[in-house]
């Protein structure tokens, strides 16, 4: 569904991915594991083509997409949610559903507000609320919801549980693993291996720009070393 082949993305003259590659099959969900600044941001930001990819290629479905405009990659399928939530904040929670939608996509149901609704009941509960009066956590699930009413087929998120409370995260943990049920195929950054653990199928471990490993979290479990050299304890 979503294959990238040596990467190559620099800010600046400063490599930050080398040679980067990591495949996502449908309907599977992959956590892309690593610390502060190992480059999750960056990768997923050229899986989207809002950084310039130096060498390599990226495709969805196939397709190679390498340095299409991001309008197009999301016209295309591939949806994204910054680690920065992006809601309009003087927008009510159903203004902003309405802003992402976009033309249902051949062969995917088409998300519709209440289906939205009944996947983060947090948020039907705040409806008509402004988009400045949520918490953090439900601003991160607008923020998923709104792209998901763009009916995309795969889904890139950035740190996902990243500062949202507790309670919260298991109801991000229960809609990703919805998500997935729905068919969807998701991408998902994050530091933390619990959080990875409860929603995805596969681990891609990455440091200083590049896959180090790729695999089961009963193989990164047999492999301690990459557990202890790459990831936050
Ligand atoms: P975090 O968990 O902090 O989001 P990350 O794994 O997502 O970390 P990136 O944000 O992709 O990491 O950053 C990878 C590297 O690129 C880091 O060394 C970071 O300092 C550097 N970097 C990120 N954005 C820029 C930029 N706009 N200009 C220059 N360097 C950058």
């Amino acid at each position: 569904m979503l294959e990238a082949e040596g990467l190559d993305v620099f800010y600046g003259k400063a490599q930050v991915l080398s040679g980067l590659s990591l495949h996502v099959a449908r309907g599977e969900v992959v956590a892309l594991l690593g610390r502060n600044g190992a480059g999750k941001t960056t990768t997923l930001k050229a899986l989207m083509q809002m950084l310039p990819v130096a060498r390599g290629t990226v495709r969805l479905s196939g397709t190679e997409i390498t340095g299409a405009p991001p309008y197009r990659v999301a016209r295309a399928g591939l949806g994204y949610v910054p680690e920065e939530r992006r809601i309009f904040t003087q927008l009510t929670v159903r203004e902003n559903l309405e802003v992402g939608r976009q033309k249902p996509r051949e062969g995917v149901p088409a998300w519709t507000e209440e289906g939205l609704f009944a996947l983060f009941p947090n948020l039907a509960e705040r409806a008509d609320a402004p988009g400045r009066a949520l918490s953090g956590g439900e601003q991160q699930m607008l923020s998923i919801a709104r792209t998901l009413m763009g009916n995309p087929a795969c889904l890139l998120l950035d740190e996902p549980s990243e500062g949202i409370a507790p309670v919260i995260v298991a109801e991000m943990v229960r809609a990703i693993r919805r998500l997935k049920g729905e068919g969807l195929t998701i991408l998902l950054s994050e530091q933390t291996l619990p959080f990875a653990r409860a929603v995805a199928d596969r681990v891609a471990v990455i440091d200083h720009g590049r896959v180090v490993f790729e695999g089961t979290f009963d193989a990164l479990d047999a492999a301690p070393g990459i557990r202890a050299d790459h990831l936050a304890v």
